[in-house]
C-alpha cells in the first residue's frame, strides 16, 4: 500500500489517499477515477508524498539523498566528537547515568552508550537528562 497527498485543483483541498501501488493509481487516474472529495473534481493531483524512510538501497531514486548525505556526514562528525569526549559504556548506560546522578560518582569524561526509549523516559522521569542523537554507522556510505 502507497499512501498519497492529493490535491484537488478545483477547491484547493488536501486529502490523503490509499493506492496498492504507484501504478494503480495512474491507471485510476488517466480513468478518471479520482475525484476530490469535497468538491467531486477529477482536477487531482498528487502532491508530496507522505514521509517514508529513507531506503538506502534505492539512493539514485531519491531525490533527498544529496541531503541526507550532508547530514549523515555532520553526524559522523558529531559521532567522532562523543568518542574524543565521552566514554563508551555500552549497554550499560543507564546504570552509568544512574550511579554518576545518585552516588555523584566521578568522570573525567561524560559518558555515552545504547539505552531504549523506555530506559530514556525513566532516566527523565528520575531527573536525569539525556540526550538521543541518531547514530550513523561507519561502514554505511
Ligand atoms: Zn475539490
Amino acid at each position: 500500500m502507497i499512501k498519497y497527498k492529493l490535491f484537488c485543483k478545483n477547491c484547493s483541498q488536501y486529502f490523503d489517499s490509499w493506492f496498492a501501488t504507484s501504478k494503480e493509481y495512474e491507471k485510476l487516474k488517466k480513468l478518471k477515477l479520482i475525484n476530490c472529495l469535497k468538491c467531486d473534481s477529477i482536477k487531482i493531483e498528487k502532491s508530496i508524498m507522505a514521509p517514508s524512510i529513507i531506503n538506502n538501497k534505492n539512493k539514485n531514486n531519491n531525490s533527498n539523498s544529496k541531503k541526507y548525505l550532508e547530514i549523515k556526514n555532520k553526524l559522523k562528525e558529531y559521532k567522532k566528537f562523543i568518542k574524543n569526549n565521552f566514554d563508551y559504556v555500552g549497554d550499560n548506560f543507564t546504570n552509568e547515568a544512574r550511579s554518576i546522578h545518585y552516588n555523584n560518582k566521578k568522570r573525567k569524561k561524560g559518558i555515552y552508550g545504547k539505552a531504549s526509549a523506555d530506559e530514556v523516559k525513566e532516566l527523565s522521569e528520575e531527573g536525569i537528562e539525556t540526550e538521543t542523537i541518531p547514530w550513523v554507522n561507519d561502514n554505511e556510505n
